[in-house]
C-alpha cells in the first residue's frame, strides 16, 4: 500500500514505534526513524527494513524540543525526495501522586507528547502546502484520552490534547489534504509497561480489564496506523482508533 512514499515514525527504536516502522517498510514505505540517540537497535531496524529492499534513515532528535522537530520534519523531507506519512509516536509517561507532580515532570510529558506533535504537525503542513502534496497523520494517543488514569494527571492531559488536536486539524488540514487520525493503544507489551510485565498480580488485574483477555502486541497497533496511514482510510480523518481489547468501553459485572 505504500510504495514509493515516505513515512517518518518518531520514537521508533523500539516498542509501538518500531513495529510500525517494520510494518509501512513490509508494505513499500521507505522509513525515517527517528528517536533520541542511534544505537544498537536502529541499526538493527535499518538492517531489517533495508533487506525488504527499502530504504531507511536514522534521524536524532529530542520530540519536546520545537526546533528539533523543525529541523526533523526538514530533513526527513530532504532524505528520500518526500514526505508522506507521519506517525506522531514519540511519548512517555511520569507516575506521580497529583500533590508532588513537579513542574520539570509536567513540562516533560506535555512538551514530548502534545508540544513537540503540535508544531511537528504544523511544519508538515507547511512543507505539503507548499510542494503541493497530499499527506497523513497518524497520533499515537492513549485510551487516556478517553477513559482516566488516576497518578498520571500530566499523562491523561496530553493524550485528551491530543484527541482535540486531531478534531481540530481534521478541519483545518482537509483543504489541504491532509487526512489526521489518532490510535488509542490499551495495555499493549512494550517497554513503556517494564514495571507492569514483572509484577504477575498488577498485570492480572490489567488483563481481568481487558475482555479479550490478554495485552495488546505491538503489531495490533501498528495494523491499525497502516490502515490509518493507507488509501483504505482514504475517507477517515479527525478519529480515533482504539486497539484496546475492549477495554476503553467494557462492563464490568458486579
Ligand atoms: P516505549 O517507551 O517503548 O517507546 C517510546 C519511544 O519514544 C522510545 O524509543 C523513546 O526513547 C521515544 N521517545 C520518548 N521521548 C522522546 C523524545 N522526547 N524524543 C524522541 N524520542 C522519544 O513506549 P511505547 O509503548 O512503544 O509507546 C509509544 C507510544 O504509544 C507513546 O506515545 C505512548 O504514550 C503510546 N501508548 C502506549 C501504550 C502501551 O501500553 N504501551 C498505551 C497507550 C499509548
Amino acid at each position: 500500500r505504500f510504495k514509493d512514499k515516505v513515512a517518518l515514525i518518531t520514537g521508533s527504536s523500539q516498542g509501538i514505534g518500531a513495529a510500525c516502522a517494520l510494518r509501512l517498510a513490509k508494505e513499500g514505505a521507505n522509513i525515517i526513524l527517528n528517536g533520541h540517540k542511534f544505537d544498537e537497535r536502529g541499526e538493527k531496524l535499518i538492517s531489517e527494513i533495508e533487506a525488504m529492499g527499502r530504504k531507511a534513515k536514522f534521524i536524532t532528535a529530542d520530540i519536546s524540543d520545537v526546533n528539533a522537530v523543525i529541523k526533523l520534519i526538514k530533513e526527513a523531507a530532504l532524505t528520500f525526495g518526500s514526505l508522506d506519512i507521519l506517525v506522531n509516536n514519540a511519548g512517555l509517561e511520569i507516575k506521580s501522586d497529583f500533590l508532588k507532580v513537579t513542574e520539570k515532570d509536567y513540562d516533560t510529558v506535555m512538551d514530548t507528547n502534545l508540544k513537540g506533535v503540535f508544531f511537528g504537525i504544523q511544519e508538515f503542513a507547511k512543507y505539503c502546502k507548499r510542494k503541493k502534496r497530499n499527506g497523513v497523520v497518524v497520533n499515537m494517543s492513549s485510551v487516556h484520552e478517553e477513559i482516566i488514569f488516576p497518578h498520571f494527571a500530566a499523562y491523561c492531559i496530553s493524550k485528551g490534547g491530543l484527541k482535540m488536536l486531531t478534531r481540530n486539524l481534521a478541519t483545518e488540514l482537509a483543504p489541504l489534504n491532509i487526512r489526521i487520525n489518532n490510535v488509542a493503544p490499551g495495555a499493549i507489551a512494550t517497554p513503556i509497561n517494564q514495571a507492569l510485565l514483572a509484577d504477575k498480580k498488577q498485570l492480572q488485574k490489567v488483563v481481568r480489564n481487558i475482555p479479550m483477555g490478554r495485552m495488546g502486541k505491538v503489531e495490533d497497533v501498528a495494523g491499525v496506523v497502516a490502515f490509518l496511514a493507507s488509501d483504505d482510510a482514504a475517507y477517515v480523518t479527525g478519529s480515533t482508533y482504539f486497539v484496546d481489547g475492549g477495554l476503553t468501553y467494557h462492563y464490568e459485572e458486579q
